[in-house]
């Protein structure tokens, strides 16, 4: 099979890239892509690729500080959720086993409930529910979708440490996923164009006859397929007349550069923070990574502002006041669409496409979030309709 593959941007990765940053003097990721041991397409689809060997497994500890209430907690999934039904695994401070009764609601829920309507009133909700929506979906727990985040906890957490571990870039993302993906694509004989932005189309009796990129013009013949495999607002652009998703979240991400002897002052790889404006802490070699979710509101806020306001909180955290070299932001305006319920209806009932086209990206795989095993998965499976 002859592939062809034609990109806008400059660069490979899309919305999972790595870059080499001029103001901080680091390659850094756009963001903090955290995937579970459970994401068995994103596993098989490393080893195709040959780069299992650049990815750290991470012991599913979450470490958590609480601004509002100046205290911390890891939050230890190293054997699963019975172990916290049981009583044998420490629990959230201030929290009974009762309160953990609600990771139970959420195994059967409908296709319409959002997750604030199943676990809002719970104890754990802001320590727990809400953290993991966010990190999870990028959606705020009363707009996502139950049934998805379900999905999640039924191949996470309910099957238990094996599935909860974390996988990390030794490096980057850029080593771990593009580059290898890259090389392996030209190695078959795939030709990849960047900066060549698909514009139009043109149909003809319910087949796609023409592709028209800023760069060129493509004549399809009867044998060509075509995979879409684009953002859902890019594709209604060029389908014209589609109801499907556009309502899409924010991440923001802030990479300080830091002295190494500041790095040694944190002694966990990744730290969870409630009450506060900071949602994670990546703990890199050179630098720390600051990641906030569901981040629409903090678009149009002042940067230097909010720059001080998360250094504040970092320091917080450690107990000291120590300054950064350098900080780069990074605001992913269209990291997911919002993932509720009614989009995602939308998304399920959309099958009007051409003939000749199949549509791929993570968007299109409803029934999980919005993440690199969906978009791994969707690409197997057009591939396998061809
Ligand atoms: C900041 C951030 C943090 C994230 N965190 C996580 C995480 O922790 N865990 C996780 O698993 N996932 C995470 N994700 C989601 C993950 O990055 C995406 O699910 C995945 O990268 C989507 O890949 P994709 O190929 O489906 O889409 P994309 O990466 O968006 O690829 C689509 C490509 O199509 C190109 N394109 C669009 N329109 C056209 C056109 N008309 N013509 C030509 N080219 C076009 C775009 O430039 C883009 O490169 C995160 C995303 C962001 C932004």
């Amino acid at each position: 099979m002859n592939v062809e593959i034609y990109e806008s941007a400059k660069y490979p990765g899309g919305r999972c890239r790595s870059f080499y940053d001029k103001k901080t003097n680091i390659e850094i990721d756009n963001g903090n892509h955290l995937v579970f041991s459970a994401n068995k397409y994103f596993k098989n689809f490393c080893e195709l690729i040959g780069s299992s060997k650049t990815l750290k497994e991470i012991s599913p500890n979450f470490f958590f500080f609480d601004f509002e209430r100046n205290i911390e907690w890891n939050l230890d999934l190293s054997s699963g959720y019975t172990k916290f039904l049981t009583g044998k695994k420490k629990l959230i401070p201030n929290t009974k086993l009762f309160d953990y009764l609600s990771l139970l609601k959420l195994f059967f829920v409908s296709r319409n409930s959002s997750v604030f309507e199943i676990v809002g009133n719970s104890k754990i909700f802001k320590t727990f529910w809400e953290p993991l929506t966010l990190g999870v979906m990028n959606t705020a727990p009363h707009l996502a979708s139950a049934k998805v985040l379900s999905n999640v906890l039924k191949e996470t957490i309910y099957r238990g440490e094996k599935f909860c571990r974390i996988f990390q870039p030794k490096i980057n993302w850029n080593e771990s996923l593009i580059k290898p993906a890259v090389t392996k694509i030209k190695k078959n004989g795939g030709l990849i164009s960047y900066g060549n932005l698909l514009k139009k189309i043109k149909v003809s009796n319910n087949n796609v006859s023409e592709l028209f990129f800023v760069k060129k013009k493509i004549k399809l013949n009867k044998h060509d397929r075509v995979i879409f495999s684009i953002p859902p607002t890019n594709l209604s652009k060029l389908l014209g007349n589609c109801s499907l998703p556009n309502q899409y979240n924010t991440i923001l991400n802030l990479h300080f550069k830091i002295k190494p002897e500041d790095i040694a002052l944190f002694q966990q790889p990744i730290v969870g923070f409630i009450n506060s404006i900071t949602q994670w802490v990546f703990i890199k070699s050179n630098h720390l990574s600051v990641t906030v979710s569901n981040a629409n509101d903090l678009n149009s806020i002042d940067t230097e502002q909010l720059i001080m306001n998360v250094w504040g909180e970092i320091c917080k955290y450690i107990k000291k006041k120590i300054k950064y070299e350098n900080v780069q932001i990074v605001r992913e305006k269209k990291a997911t669409y919002v993932q509720s319920p009614n989009n995602i209806n939308l998304v399920k009932k959309f099958k009007n496409i051409p003939e000749n086209t199949m549509i791929a990206g993570d968007w299109t795989q409803y029934n999980l979030p919005c993440t690199i095993e969906a978009s791994i998965l969707s690409g197997k499976k057009a591939i396998e309709t061809i």
